[in-house]
């Protein structure tokens, strides 16, 4: 039976925003899986794009609610991590406020019109501009958790974080953090960076988004999809800041093992001659992202390790 596939924009905070459609012959969940809420993540896009491409001529249980880009003005504005109009993180703003600035409104309408309502909800994301990146997912404590861990195993990528609430989390306001918290299954799916259109980060999220829909039991795994490993999974989050501002240089790499104590990189004075700073890991774990711009500005976010 095929797939009726519907091509439309809807119109979010005054923006028109694209939104792909599939709606399987047979009955099944809502599945809604956004790219671009930060505006130059290019790989996790790409990886919806051809996602809901393949998707057309496969037979689905249920409906598919897919937005590649939703952070138009970012993505206009080429903007890592910020809306332009207002300085915000769309990704902490969530569920959003119909009285507050872009970023604000933006995320209550695509929580109110997208998110809400939803069995499950996909946030698709890979490294931003100046952001190198081991490929995870993350999701967040609450009622839906156990479904919400399924799913991140599903997608296959190398690591799974579990965020539990409280002073520690890393991450607030996200759309999985905000979903997680209305009892929706939801997940930050993160492969690809530095503002690059990996081939393999796009396919990795091509394979995720399938391993989710097979998990959900929304669609078959394509013939020719071999189960991935199991993913390590940990359970903290660590994300390191500078004092001051600086030259960034880290000695290691997203996903390579650290040692509590090992020494991460340094920030220095810009005319060299000063190191300002020596950032050591707080706790053994892997970098799950590193800040790959020299330029840091003072609080900058240097590293986000992944800890057990
Ligand atoms: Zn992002």
């Amino acid at each position: 039976m095929p797939t009726t596939t519907r091509r439309h924009t809807l119109t979010l905070a005054g923006l028109e925003v694209p939104v792909i459609e599939l709606a399987g012959a047979a009955d099944g969940p809502r599945l809604t899986v956004i790219a671009g809420v930060h505006g130059c993540e290019y790989a996790s896009m790409d990886g919806v794009r051809k996602w809901a491409r393949q998707l057309e001529d496969r037979e689905l249980r249920g409906r598919v609610v897919a937005v590649p880009v939703l952070n138009l003005p970012s993505f206009r504005a080429r903007s890592p991590f910020i809306v332009p109009d207002d300085g915000k993180n769309l990704n902490r703003c969530f569920p959003g406020d119909p009285a507050g600035t872009l970023a604000d409104r933006l995320a209550h309408a695509a929580f109110t019109e997208l998110i809400s309502g939803s069995d499950a909800l996909i946030d698709v994301h890979a490294g931003d501009m100046v952001e190198a990146l081991e490929p995870f997912a993350l999701y967040d404590a609450g009622p839906a958790e156990d479904r919400a861990r399924e799913l991140a195993t599903a997608y296959g990528l190398g690591y799974v974080i579990r965020q539990a609430p409280g002073p520690g989390r890393a991450v607030g306001g996200s759309t999985s953090a905000a979903a997680a918290e209305a009892g929706i299954p939801a997940i930050t799916a993160e492969a690809g960076g530095c503002g690059l259109v990996e081939r393999a980060a796009v396919e990795a999220h091509v394979r995720g988004l399938n391993g989710v829909l097979a998990a959900l039991g929304m669609a078959d795994p394509p013939p020719a999809a071999s189960p991935a490993p199991p993913p390590a999974f940990l359970e903290r989050f660590l994300w390191l800041r500078c004092a001051d501002e600086g030259w960034w240089e880290p000695v290691v790499s997203p996903g390579e093992t650290v040692a509590e104590g090992q020494l991460l990189g340094t920030v220095s004075s810009l005319d060299g001659a000063r190191t300002l700073q020596t950032i050591t890991a707080p706790a053994a774990g892997v970098p799950m992202f590193i800040t790959s711009s020299p330029a840091v500005a003072a609080d900058g976010l240097l590293l986000g390790l992944g800890a057990s």
